[in-house]
């Protein structure tokens, strides 16, 4: 419907549809033309109009083990009929998010570490900056407040993650450059000038510095060799932090439980989300190293108390959805399975850049891809065309086209997805 606006100071003609205000979007471009889904089915969606579509970024990332699985589903009726959650305060617990934590313990980069618990991966980045500032305080090093992270990162939305993104484009309009005291970005491929950017900043300002192993939202960046395992030695060097942002790459997207281990990183913490549910309910959280966790167990009345918490930290059905989740990635064999299909998505990847002559550069890193288009090319375009031939790809930053496909598809599903976006940018070329 069309109305006159009323309010504000912006005029002209106000398109109203339906009372859902979607993310990230420009709504007048895109009422009219959503994308309601419906149900899904393994690594397929469905409209409301019953369009069948191959999800080929598994969403945001985030359905590893396929839509709708019924195992996963399962596990939640099981759980919501025992006992929907307990909350997690002071010495309350429930049996799901400590069974939770001890198999997350098991798997995790870190030794010995702790979880805390919460919603999602933007509640993680928050908990973490919290808690490395927290550290810092506690050892009367107060001074160590800075959070350095990567030009181009993206680390959610809220407000450490809004404030330390590399992407300016999220702080738009909020009023100041971040919404956190004391954050700056550092090169995301050079680690001298990384080291330049700490000995100007002075190490005794800077609490931690934030990477994801792979960038993804950034345009599927791959680290530059030596970077990751420079950014660590830095770290140590400077007695600064080093969190991994795994919330992309953790549960076995790199061929490893998370990318930490293929790229031989020991963080001090480890955010997660997404695939630790395969988005079955909305979970996520952080790794906690000892030497973190430690000065908060010490058996003593002056221990201090990390003030955070949430009524969700813990959800005892989210816990619950998360262990069927990883049951089901352990025995159907996905973490390896991941690297055949890193190696298939990788021959495809070259051939198309070798056959096209609008596809500028490929990258591949675990089951992600990304595929840079020439300039003449607009990646939107090129991804609205590929969902009308039947396949999601989603544009991103350096006029990227994303790939993440649940890990449960065929070689020849990966084929067939590389074959349509080829006719889509031939399509649109
Ligand atoms: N960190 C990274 C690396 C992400 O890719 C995302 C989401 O895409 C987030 C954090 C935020 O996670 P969420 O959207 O679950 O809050």
């Amino acid at each position: 419907t069309l109305t006159e606006s009323t309010t504000g100071t912006q005029q002209g003609t106000v398109v109203d549809g339906p009372a859902l205000w979607s993310a990230q979007a420009q709504m007048p471009s895109i009422l009219g033309r959503q994308l309601v889904i419906e149900r899904g089915e393994g690594s397929y969606i469905f409209t409301a109009e019953g369009r069948r579509l191959f999800d080929g970024t598994a969403g945001l990332w985030h359905a590893n083990v396929g839509h709708s699985h019924p195992e996963l589903a399962q596990a939640a009726y099981d759980q919501m009929l025992k006992l929907e959650t307990y909350h997690v305060f002071q010495r309350y617990a429930n049996d799901r998010a400590i069974e939770l934590g001890e198999r997350l313990a098991a798997i995790s980069p870190i030794e010995r570490a702790k979880a805390i618990l919460n919603s999602g991966g933007s509640d993680a980045i928050d908990v973490a900056c919290k808690l490395a500032r927290r550290h810092w305080q506690r050892e009367g090093r107060g001074s160590k407040q800075i959070i350095l992270s990567r030009e181009h990162s993206y680390h959610g939305l809220h407000a450490y993650g809004t404030s330390i993104a590399g992407l300016d484009f999220n702080r738009e309009g909020m009023g100041t450059d971040s919404l956190v005291p004391e954050t700056a970005r550092v090169s995301f491929d050079d680690i001298a000038q990384v080291e330049a950017t700490i000995l100007s900043i002075g190490a005794e300002s800077i609490a931690a510095i934030v990477s994801e192993p792979i960038q993804g939202t950034g345009g599927v960046n791959p680290p530059a060799p030596g970077y990751l395992e420079g950014l660590q030695r830095l770290a140590r060097e400077h007695d600064i932090l080093l969190i991994v942002d795994e919330v992309i790459t953790g549960f076995g997207r790199t061929g490893e439980w998370f990318a930490s281990q293929r790229y031989g990183l020991e963080p001090d913490m480890v955010t997660f989300a997404k695939g630790v549910t395969s988005g079955y309910a909305p979970l996520g959280g952080v790794l906690v190293a000892p030497r973190l966790w430690e000065p908060f167990y010490v058996d003593d009345a002056a221990t201090p108390i990390f003030r955070h918490g949430a009524t969700y930290a813990g959800h005892a059905t989210a816990a619950a959805v998360a262990i069927a989740n990883l049951d089901v990635i352990e025995r159907d064999g996905l973490v390896p399975r991941v690297r055949e299909l890193e190696q298939v998505l990788r021959r495809e990847l070259d051939a198309l850049q070798q056959r096209s002559e609008a596809v500028v550069d490929v990258r591949v890193a675990g089951f992600l891809g990304g595929i840079s288009l020439d300039e003449r090319l607009d990646n939107a375009r090129v991804s609205d065309r590929a969902v009308e031939l039947g396949f999601i790809t989603r544009p991103l930053r350096g006029n990227t086209l994303q790939l993440s496909p649940p890990f449960i598809v065929s070689d020849q599903e990966v084929v067939d997805y590389v074959a349509a976006i080829e006719q889509a940018i031939t399509e649109e070329a």
